[in-house]
């Protein structure tokens, strides 16, 4: 049996980040409030004392009370039963609380999409933990996470389908990959927002696993889906690895439009998002391109092209001596 250690779990993820952080929870219960207040656990109002949490059927929340600054988390085996199943640690059988903590992370998915103060709160609160941090020590909390999003998906594509569906909480591989993949995107720039969603999305994934891919969906424009980067055959190691470890790649082009400009390349309105290639007369050696919806001018320069959303909000364009290169084997290629 794999160990839960190489797993995406909350527990593995907050782990990593609690080690950086200067104040240690000191149970599951604090951890998962730490990190992703108003998620799984709703703090009991104007309650002191040693009353234990309870699993509320209705609202499908853990409620729990404060005793001395901390949660009191003991004295309710089903809420340790479900605490177990979400962070990570409990593998019993106990087939009732496996369904609670299922509904519980169904429950947090929709809140998620429904709410996005929920997520905006969310992303405030890692923002501010790791904006507290000095520069070096974010940088070596980045480095960690990626070398554990790597290991994670060394174990990942090490594994046959049917391991990865006899997982505790099983996970797809769209919805994995997509989580690793962005998560070591977002860290690639060391920034404090790139971090802070990083963890986000590691921890979301951990706790939700495959109802994390719902989230996820929906909140595509901050997300680069993984199937745009290269090969869809390729394994999640792969991708991660061309992500990194780009100069080692060769771009290559297998399209036949080579009497374009910028063959391949998909045009869009930088003000109303229409398709530019099939607007009447368009011609991709213009230097500028009105739209013709919008009016809107268009420049049409290598420097204007980007992978995707995320690489166009960071002003990142694509490499075009690269492309070119790749565009010129392939025009040998056909000339044979
Ligand atoms: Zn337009």
């Amino acid at each position: 049996m794999q160990e839960t250690g190489r797993q995406l779990r909350f527990s593995n993820v907050a782990a990593i980040c609690d080690s950086y952080m200067p104040l240690i929870a000191k149970n599951h219960m604090d951890t998962l409030v730490s990190w992703l207040p108003g998620t799984v656990i709703h703090i009991r109002e104007q309650e002191e004392g040693k009353r234990p949490p309870k699993f509320s059927y209705e609202k499908c929340v853990i409620e729990a009370s404060l005793y001395r600054g901390n949660i009191y988390a003991t004295g309710d085996a089903t809420v340790t039963q479900i605490m177990g199943r979400l962070y990570g640690s409990a593998r019993g059988n106990e087939e009732k609380e496996r369904k609670n903590a299922e509904l519980i992370r169904k429950r947090i998915s929709r809140e998620l999409i429904e709410d996005r103060d929920l997520l905006t709160r969310l992303i405030d609160s890692i923002k501010n933990k790791v904006a507290s941090l000095e520069e070096n020590v974010r940088y070596d909390l980045c480095l960690d996470l990626l070398e554990f999003s790597f290991e994670l998906a060394e174990v990942r594509t090490g594994m046959s389908p049917l391991e990865r569906d006899a997982e505790a909480a099983a996970m797809d591989d769209e919805v994995f990959d997509g989580i690793i993949y962005n998560a070591a995107y977002q860290l690639n720039d060391f920034s404090v927002d790139g971090t802070a969603r990083a963890i986000l999305w590691l921890m979301l994934g951990g706790l939700l696993r495959n109802e994390a891919g719902r989230v996820y969906r929906v909140f595509n424009s901050a997300f680069v889906p993984a199937f745009r980067q290269g090969d869809l055959a390729a394994s999640i190691l792969d991708k991660l690895e061309a992500l990194y470890f780009n100069e080692d790649y060769e771009d290559t082009y297998s399209g036949d439009d080579l009497d374009k400009r910028f063959p391949g390349i998909e045009w869009m309105c930088d003000s109303c998002g229409a398709y530019l290639n099939v607007q009447d007369g368009f011609d991709d050696h213009l230097p500028v391109w009105q739209c013709r919806k919008c009016g809107y001018l268009n420049r049409i320069l290598a420097e204007d092209i980007f992978m995707n959303e995320e690489e166009r909000e960071r002003n990142h364009s694509v490499n075009w001596e690269k492309m070119k290169d790749a565009i010129e084997r392939r025009k040998k290629e056909l000339k044979g």
